[in-house]
């Protein structure tokens, strides 16, 4: 049988109940919006939506609908080989939905839509720029998919207007066959944020979970491969496991641990690296580039 890992204390999240997350929250539904916040019940939900006087509210939206054509072994979107149509009007609504909603900083995040001739990218494209056209001053990350490594469609994302072009490598080279829908690869997954850089204008970022069986020398192999394709952000989280259906977690990897990466990735030049058990690639992001960007 499958042995089950306890989880270890420093998991637990912190409560949300400052003003701005609630004002947030009893707006979010009137809007229509489907948050990833609410719906994969982030723990850092507070942090992210809490925001107030010297701090940046931060939330993650995913368009182009609730179904994914991929089914990558520790995400818990449903899965389909024909999903339903994008719907036209959504860039418009979420647009005014976003702009109306109080936010300073936002990620825009869709499922993979390979049955669609463009795969969705000129729809991602069109969210952001109406997003951009009503609330100029609103920080833009789009977290996307790879577009199957086509350069057409990643130029139409990262020429959006889009502050920062984000796309997961999720787990090392060796583990993302096991890790990772089969159409991924870890090498079409660096190609992507290789070319989104060299389109300049935007900073580029990606995550890693780990306790998914990796080891030392890979991450530190993954660090000089990002490196080497300009990747300016880069965040490290712990896998947890959604549902008994997702791959287990091999392993908690202790706080402690956590810091001595970020160590190891500021000292080789990234521009911001986030690392910790709760983080997530969207955690606090709006923070981190008011404070470490603009200035
Ligand atoms: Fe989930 Fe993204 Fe994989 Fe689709 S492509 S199954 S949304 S992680
Ligand atoms: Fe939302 Fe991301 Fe923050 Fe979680 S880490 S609450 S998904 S913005």
């Amino acid at each position: 049988s499958k042995k089950i890992l306890p989880k270890p204390r420093w998991l637990k999240a912190k409560p949300a109940d400052s003003e701005n997350y609630q004002k947030l929250r009893s707006t979010v539904r009137d809007l229509g919006l489907a948050t990833v916040c609410e719906e994969a019940r982030c723990p850092n939900i507070g942090e992210c939506w809490g925001g107030g006087e010297n701090e940046t509210a931060t939330a993650t939206i995913m368009i182009m609908g609730d179904t994914c054509t991929r089914g990558c072994r520790f995400c818990s979107v449903k899965t389909s080989k024909a999903p339903p149509p994008l719907d036209p009007e959504e860039p418009e609504k979420v647009s005014t939905a976003i702009a109306k909603w109080g936010l300073d900083y936002v990620v825009l995040t869709s499922v993979d839509r390979d049955d669609l001739e463009d795969q969705g990218a000129n729809h991602f494209r069109e969210v952001v720029q109406k997003l951009k056209e009503k609330k100029p001053d609103l920080l833009v990350e789009a977290l996307t998919p790879d577009f199957q490594g086509n350069k057409d469609l990643i130029h139409a994302v990262a020429t959006s207007g889009l502050d920062v072009f984000a796309h997961n490598v999720e787990t090392v080279e060796r583990l993302t066959p096991f890790v990772r829908d089969r159409r991924a690869e870890y090498q079409q997954s660096l190609e992507v944020l290789r070319y989104a850089k060299s389109l300049g204008g935007s900073l580029t970022k990606t995550s890693i979970m780990l306790g998914l069986g990796e080891t030392d020398e890979e991450i530190q192999t993954t660090l000089e491969d990002l490196r080497a394709a300009g990747v300016d952000v880069v965040t490290f989280g712990q896998y947890l496991q959604p549902t008994k259906q997702h791959l287990p977690v091999k392993e908690y990897v202790t706080p402690e641990k956590f810091e001595e990466l970020k160590l190891k990735a500021d000292a080789m030049g990234f521009t911001y690296v986030a690392s910790g058990p709760l983080v997530r690639s969207s955690y606090k992001a709006g923070e981190f580039f008011l404070k470490n960007y603009l200035e």
